[in-house]
């Protein structure tokens, strides 16, 4: 059978895996070793080359996954973008942005670009003429994520690939927020697709890892570089990665369905001034998520009525841990003007329309009514 004509359960399971031949055990064995042969060898492995045999059968399943002729693994979702990044950028390179990015990424660009003489801008939206208006003779990467953090915005991305080809771009994409599993834009034409495999492919809040997948050429492309920038991943983290992502679309699907009835049933609260979730009829974007996504994703945002406190709120919780990260299988919360998004200043939250009293919502598996009875029983004492 073809891994194009798998269904994404079977791929998660089983694509890339590595067959125990010695044993005939069940699952990929690990290869811990630093040092292999190189003489009449096919491939010379190190593990800072990204070859080691988890390392590459891991690789081979994110690509399937998004639908990508190979793909790699890194030490970190920021690993992942910045070498992707600095593979395509030479000194005097422009790159046009996304106004509203994970904050590491921003950094990333804000504080190292500017050593290299690379430069770069942020749309003011997310409208083809906020795109273009930006581009320049230098520009060589358009760089997107969608659905965005917190706010969970969504990127057109027929219109990305659209404005690349016409200005001969490179166009990138976190594709964290959403997974593979609701959605692989290598399907609409995007170049490069990233991700934080700390999220939703490590699923278990105890993995920092990246991913990128790509075309055969591009992914070549960004070994050349990652080799010199050397952000591999051991291999016993791969090996913990791979059996994780064996779950990643059963985990993923539950946490999408947790998600819409939490965004629908907050939307009715009287205490709750907003919610951002694609998946509403409600969402400026709905149509467009529905038409690129095939599901919203796990995360839900949404805004207290001004006078609540929204750290009160949080620590009141019983079920619901407040916690930095995301996309576990427990359901966490967080503050993004406290935390995530705090360095970006008070100004500039308020133009990106991040409040104080924002809240993150990321769920997890566990059974609706208990997580709607641990928000319901603090909204009943506020
Ligand atoms: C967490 C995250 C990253 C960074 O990933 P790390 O694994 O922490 O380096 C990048 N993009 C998004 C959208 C994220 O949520």
């Amino acid at each position: 059978m073809k891994l194009k004509q798998q269904g994404i359960n079977t791929l998660c399971t089983h694509a890339g895996e590595i067959t125990d031949t010695q044993f005939k055990g069940a699952v990929s064995p690990i290869f811990p070793s630093s040092s292999y042969a190189y003489e009449d060898v096919p491939v010379k492995r190190y593990p800072r080359y990204f070859n080691t045999p988890n390392q590459e059968a891991l690789g081979k399943k994110v690509a399937a996954l998004e639908h990508c002729e190979a793909g790699m693994i890194l030490s970190s979702g920021m690993a992942a973008i910045s070498t992707a990044m600095l593979a395509f950028l030479n000194r005097g390179d422009h790159v046009v942005v996304q106004q509203t990015i994970y904050g590491g990424a921003f950094n990333f660009m804000q504080e190292e670009f500017p050593k290299y003489g690379i430069e770069f801008d942020f749309t003011d939206g997310f409208s083809e003429q906020d795109f273009t208006s930006k581009i320049k003779e230098n520009t060589k990467i358009i760089y997107i994520e969608t659905p965005s953090n917190p706010l969970m915005k969504i990127t057109d991305l027929e219109m990305i690939v659209r404005i690349a080809k016409d200005y001969n771009l490179v166009s990138m994409i976190d594709n964290t927020f959403a997974s593979p599993v609701n959605q692989t834009p290598a399907d609409f034409g995007i170049d490069i697709i990233l991700h934080s495999a700390t999220k939703y492919m490590g699923g278990h809040s105890d993995i920092c890892a990246g991913a990128v997948a790509a075309s055969e050429k591009h992914i070549k492309r960004i070994w050349n570089t990652g080799k010199n920038l050397g952000g591999s991943l051991s291999d016993y983290t791969v090996w913990l990665l791979e059996r994780s992502m064996k779950t990643m679309a059963l985990r993923v699907k539950k946490q999408n369905k947790n998600a819409l009835k939490m965004a629908k049933w907050l939307e009715k609260h009287p205490l709750v001034e907003k919610v951002y979730y694609p998946g509403l009829k409600s969402h400026p974007n709905h149509k467009l998520a529905k038409k690129q996504m095939r599901g919203y994703t796990g995360i839900v945002s949404f805004e207290l009525k001004k006078e609540s406190d929204a750290s009160r709120f949080m620590k009141s919780l019983q079920l619901i841990k407040q916690s930095l990260s995301l996309a576990g299988v427990e359901s966490t919360m967080l503050a993004p003007a406290q935390t995530s998004h705090f360095l970006l200043g008070e100004e500039e939250r308020k133009k990106q329309g991040i409040a104080d009293n924002l809240i993150r919502f990321s769920l997890g598996i566990e059974n609706f009514k208990d997580l709607k009875t641990d928000v319901e029983e603090v909204f009943e004492k506020l």
